[in-house]
């Protein structure tokens, strides 16, 4: 039975005629009792993690993680080598089981039961696109969506081949395509059952900038059309450029939050000042300034540590002034993801090493 229904899957908000779910299902999946709105407009998220562990064996690959993805949020998911990233999105994926915790995945309770409706409401993109090398994308494409029982398959092969890009690529075969087009045809694929989430790995991994680009531009344009995204990566910049929230991963959950947020967490706020001569006492003209936290001084100037830069920076200006200092610049400093990054994973090797 295909009914139709507004969709919030990967292909936006206004696509009609989405299959019923569990009619996707291969093995014809039980219906689950509390299928929610596909818009979200239960308002309930599209993610809900809660105290997730998995083990194997002695090994802890993560360890009681809990957070929340919005509909519509492309959320990243960073850390080192093996934090856990890939085994997260294996648990949430119901490749594998947890080994305690709980979880919400597209408005489905995680259990074993659950899979194949879950499965039929995601779209895992792993790593490496896995893709069969002597078929063209078209059979490729068709050739997956034979395997998730997907019906309209022309029309969501087209679809899919438009959001990438690939339309015109359609007959070459796999094996004759770069690693950057061969990922670009797994994001097709990924897109085919218009999940209400969708699962990237590294999408980015391995790729030269140009292809990484393009991939990026691609996901750009998914988070434009509302697409709910779960991105591990190891790229800060790229989790900075697409992502409205970022975790921070290492075995257990470090950080969570927007990276605006994540820098005012993490990093005092400073302000950095370059003057032309250092003045004769600075502890007295600077310790004294109301709002200054602190100082110290740098090879150009000085940085000090204030509660609200916007407040102080005049102060601080007119205060070196009539010391008598030529200010050269007065700026805010800013942190990159990447500074907050090495920051939490160096505190976590050093708290390894105690
Ligand atoms: P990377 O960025 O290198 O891919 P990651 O953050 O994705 O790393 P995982 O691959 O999830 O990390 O691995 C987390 C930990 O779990 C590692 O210590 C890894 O060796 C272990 N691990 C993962 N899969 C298995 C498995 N099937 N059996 C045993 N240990 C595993």
């Amino acid at each position: 039975m295909v009914r139709s229904v507004r969709s919030a899957g990967a292909f936006g908000q206004h696509l009609e005629m989405t299959p019923e779910p569990a009619t996707q299902v291969a093995g014809g999946a039980e219906p689950v009792s509390d299928t929610p709105a596909l818009d979200g407009s239960d308002g309930k998220s599209a993610l809900m993690v809660e105290h997730l562990t998995k083990r194997f064996g002695d090994r802890v690959a993560f360890d009681d993680v809990s957070f929340e993805v919005g509909y519509g949020e492309v959320f990243g998911f960073l850390g080192p080598n093996g934090a856990g990233k890939t085994t997260t999105v294996r648990t949430l994926g119901t490749l594998i089981a947890p080994s305690s915790g709980s979880a919400i995945v597209a408005g489905i309770p995680l259990t074993a039961k659950n899979g194949p409706a879950i499965r039929a409401r995601i779209s895992l993109m792993p790593e490496s696109p896995g893709l069969y090398l002597r078929l063209t994308v078209a059979e490729n494409l068709k050739c997956f969506a034979g395997l998730y029982q997907l019906a309209d398959t022309r029309y969501r092969i087209d679809r899919a081949l438009q959001a990438v890009n690939l339309t015109d690529r359609a007959n070459d075969l796999c094996g004759s395509l770069s690693k950057g087009l061969r990922q670009r045809v797994a994001l097709a694929r990924a897109l085919l059952n218009d999940p209400a989430g969708l699962f990237l790995d590294e999408p980015t991994s391995g790729l030269d900038p140009v292809a990484t680009r393009e991939v990026h531009d691609l996901i750009a344009s998914l988070r434009e059309r509302g697409v709910t995204i779960f991105l591990t990566t190891h790229r800060l910049e790229e989790a900075e450029r697409l992502c409205h929230r970022v975790a921070i991963l290492s075995t257990t959950l470090r950080l969570i939050g927007r990276p605006d947020e994540l820098r005012q967490q993490v990093f005092r706020r400073s302000l950095d000042v370059r003057v032309r001569a250092p003045i004769d006492d600075p502890a007295a003209v600077l310790g004294a300034l109301p709002g200054v936290e602190g100082w110290e001084p740098t090879p150009s100037g000085y940085t000090l540590a204030v509660s609200d830069p916007e407040i102080s920076a005049p102060q601080v200006a007119r205060a070196l002034v009539g010391a008598g200092a030529d200010i050269l610049a007065l700026t805010e400093a800013h942190h990159s993801l990447e500074d907050i990054y090495l920051e939490l994973i160096d505190e976590d090797v050093e708290a390894k090493r105690r």
